[in-house]
């Protein structure tokens, strides 16, 4: 059984695998001490390419493109970077067994890995629809989207099902995400979701119906108030129709859904304390367990301008979360003192024309300012989300770099509201005078 030691392991290899790499760098790192541990067969790339620019019919984004850490403006990271600092790329190798007593991980090749130091980078898997049981939802054609290899598959049956039908089930941001990245491809797409409206764990009433009506507008069907119960498909198993719980049947050459993740914490059950439905780390990223960090989606750590421990499924989280952790553990061995994780809670998508950012909290009552006609020439507006008189929470579409920095500055600040309608009519401009 072969055996290797590093004094620093990251296991998972993806965005928060390759931004905490450049911060080890940045701040002393020697040769042989560090090793990225991934089950994807290419090196730490912005996961959130996968379901924009990597699905263009034209001019799509390929590796080596998109490495970290080009998503935050940063210098690109190539293989050969990783190579050049002395870090170790286990790629292609998935961790079945970590034990952290004993600090050691085995891979289902049997290759065993020991660690002085873990972060846990595991990041989140998809939920299938056959977690549920639901039936035929193992045909050929139904896609789910995570890694670069299911984005392959979805590109490969983009191309062979030209012009057909694609029904997508979900209506997150995946859901809307491939939406309009499979209408930009020609096919005839139809969405599904059971929720009033999509987006509906951030989007109010008032900013889904304008990109339902925009997408609407672009030719996409949206079926709302009920869920895929089954799937056709044919002899070859290729998928051909979505049975939905109100009877209706959707023909279907390709499905993606888009219903949710969870963190991929299985690895450490009873080994780590949990909360939330992650590990519970404290503001440097340190679990319970000595000497073992957690970031990215896996982490639930304390927000501190909330005041709460939560566990956030973004890129600009496991990003930042990343270099803290590397920061503390960097800041340990020198016996220096860093400050605590201080996050303000950014989100973000784009698709079509469109391009909307989040800061903060979505909270409390709502405003929703500016043009949010969907058949504007070019709509603007936005929402501010108020909670015991001060703004949590601001919501922009289409501002520009300027203006997002207005509205994170907004959310970080939590400026009072005197009165709600004068916001309202002041809109933006409120936020320029804070
Ligand atoms: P990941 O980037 O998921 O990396 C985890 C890595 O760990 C993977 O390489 C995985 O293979 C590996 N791994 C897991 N288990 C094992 C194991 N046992 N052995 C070996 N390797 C393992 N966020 C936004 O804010 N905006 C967006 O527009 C956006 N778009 C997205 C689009 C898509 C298609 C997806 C899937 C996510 C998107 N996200 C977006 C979310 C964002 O990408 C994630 O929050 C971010 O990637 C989390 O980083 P991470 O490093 O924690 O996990």
């Amino acid at each position: 059984m072969a055996e290797k030691h590093f004094k620093y392991v990251i296991l998972g290899g993806g965005v928060a695998a390759g931004y905490a790499a450049r911060e080890f760098v940045k701040l002393g790192l020697n040769p042989g001490e560090l090793a990225i541990i991934s089950k994807e067969s290419v090196a730490p790339y912005e996961r959130p390419a996968l379901s924009k620019a990597y699905l263009f019919p034209q001019g799509a984004a390929r590796l080596p493109g998109f490495h970290v850490c080009v998503g935050s403006g940063g210098e690109r990271l190539l293989p050969e970077w990783y190579a050049e600092k002395g870090i170790e790329l286990i790629l292609g190798t998935e961790i079945v067994k970590a034990d952290l007593a004993s600090k050691t991980l085995t891979s289902a090749a049997d290759v065993i890995i020991k660690y002085d130091i873990l972060i846990i980078a595991t990041g989140s898997t998809v939920i299938r629809l056959s977690d549920f049981g639901v039936q035929g939802a193992d045909a050929n054609n139904i896609f789910y989207l995570r890694e670069i290899d299911d984005a392959d598959k979805l590109v490969a049956a983009i191309h062979a099902k030209k012009d057909g039908k694609a029904v997508i089930v979900g209506g997150g941001y995946i859901g809307l995400e491939l939406g309009a990245a499979l209408k930009l491809n020609n096919l005839d797409v139809t969405m599904v979701y059971p929720e009033p409206w999509c987006m509906p764990r951030l989007f109010t009433a008032g900013i889904a119906a304008f990109y339902e009506g925009y997408y609407a507008n672009k030719g996409i069907k949206i079926i709302k108030g009920t869920v895929a119960v089954g799937f056709d498909s044919d002899t070859n198993g290729d998928v051909t129709a979505v049975k939905l719980k109100d009877g209706r049947v959707l023909e279907a050459d390709i499905v993606v859904v888009g219903v949710g993740g969870r963190p991929l914490i299985t690895l450490f059950k009873g080994q780590v304390e949990e909360e939330k439905g992650g590990i519970k780390t404290d503001g440097f990223f340190k679990t319970s367990i000595p000497d073992i960090y957690a970031v990215g989606d896996v982490a639930t750590f304390p927000l501190k301008l909330f005041n709460e421990q939560r566990r956030v499924e973004h890129v600009d989280h496991a990003r930042k979360s990343a270099e803290q952790a590397v920061k503390a553990i960097k800041a340990a061995e020198e016996g220096k003192p860093i400050e605590e994780y201080d996050y303000l809670p950014y989100f973000y998508s784009r698709s079509f024309d469109l391009s909307w950012q989040f800061y903060g909290d979505n909270v409390g009552d709502t405003i929703l300012f500016g043009d949010n006609d969907p058949t504007s020439a070019k709509p603007k507006f936005g929402t501010y989300w108020i909670k015991e008189g001060k703004v949590v929470g601001v919501f922009l579409e289409s501002g520009s770099p300027e203006e997002n920095k207005l509205i994170a500055k907004v959310a970080k600040l939590q400026p009072p509201v005197q009165d709600p309608e004068q916001l309202e009519k002041e809109g933006l401009a409120f936020a320029a005078c804070v």
